[in-house]
């Protein structure tokens, strides 16, 4: 095995790190680009009442369209916009963009639900933050209470008053405030009482094997007890199939989401869905 380990290797080795350096180089220019552009792609995803499965809100995804690699999702470059700091302009641009299309759908005539959309940590401790937003709903004419806004539970964990302070700014604007992927942290639920947090979102690694594995069939349930003990609605994402959603649909859970439920879909798929719904109605 020694033998392997010889300059030609350590060589070969070195081209490798640097291969990978220069694409990730690449991408990084590449995103930039995107950025600067505002080039990103939202998709949206329904999610519905449990109570007749009614259209109550879409989740906002980012996408990228990328000219050789084709659509990716936020797996391929999250990371990336994290490590380079970008993140704040990608999430900023998510937000400009859901509010075009929401005067997009009004110039249809549709009127888009309330939509629901992903912060980074990074971005909610921007100081800047609810100013930028105020500004971006005034440019549009649109009212702060047609946004949600989903912050993962890990953030819950950093307390501190600035978290406080820049959750209450969002929510003075408008929009109301949903805990994401929630039972995957650790957040203190003292904490979590305090927080002017109005949604849980059960993690959909909860939901996976339902109905059958009755250990998640015990976590959900307590989520949700504690959820309604704190007043909050809760949602569950991530359901696949027809034995999920009728398991879900008998607990005390507000709202659906899942790919059973409905794909995201790119803002002309979702226009369409209401003209033909509009047409056959
Ligand atoms: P998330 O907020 O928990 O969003 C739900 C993710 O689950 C989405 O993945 C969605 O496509 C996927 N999903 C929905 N239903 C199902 C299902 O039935 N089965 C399975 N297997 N998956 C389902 P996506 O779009 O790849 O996004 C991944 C994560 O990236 C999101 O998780 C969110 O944390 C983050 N993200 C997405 N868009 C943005 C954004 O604009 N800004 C920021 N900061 N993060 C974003
Ligand atoms: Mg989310
Ligand atoms: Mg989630
Ligand atoms: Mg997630």
């Amino acid at each position: 095995q020694a033998k392997e380990i010889g300059p030609n290797s350590v060589q070969f080795f070195n081209a490798r790190i640097s291969q990978q350096a220069r694409a990730k180089f690449t991408l990084e220019r590449e995103l930039r680009r995107a950025l600067d552009l505002q080039a990103l792609d939202v998709f949206y995803q329904p999610i519905v009442s449990n109570n007749g499965y009614h259209l109550v809100g879409v989740e906002a995804l980012v996408r990228w369209q990328h000219p050789d690699k084709g659509l990716l999702t936020p797996a391929d470059f999250l990371p990336l916009a994290k490590s380079s700091n970008l993140i704040y302009q990608l999430d900023a641009n998510v937000i400009q963009r859901v509010c075009r299309d929401i005067k997009d759908l009004e110039q249809h005539g549709i009127k888009m639900p309330k939509v629901s959309i992903n912060l980074s940590a990074e971005q909610v401790r921007h100081p800047d933050l609810p100013c930028h937003i105020a500004r971006w709903l005034d440019e549009n004419h649109i009212s702060g209470e047609q946004l949600e806004f989903e912050v993962i539970e890990d953030i819950v964990q950093h307390d501190s008053q600035q978290l406080m302070r820049s959750l209450q700014a969002l929510v003075s604007l408008g929009p109301t405030l949903a805990i994401d992927d929630f039972g995957t942290g650790y957040s203190s639920l003292s904490r979590l009482k305090h927080l002017p947090f109005n949604k849980l979102k059960i993690d959909r690694s909860f939901v996976r094997d339902l109905p059958g594995n009755l250990q998640d069939c015990a976590i959900v349930q307590s989520i949700v007890a504690l959820a309604k003990g704190l007043s909050m609605e809760v949602v569950v994402e991530g359901i696949e199939t027809e034995e999920q959603r009728d398991w879900i649909s008998r607990q005390n859970i507000d709202y659906l989401q899942g790919y059973f439920v409905g794909y995201p879909m790119p803002l002309e798929r979702l226009r369409e869905s209401f003209l033909s719904n509009a047409a056959s109605a």
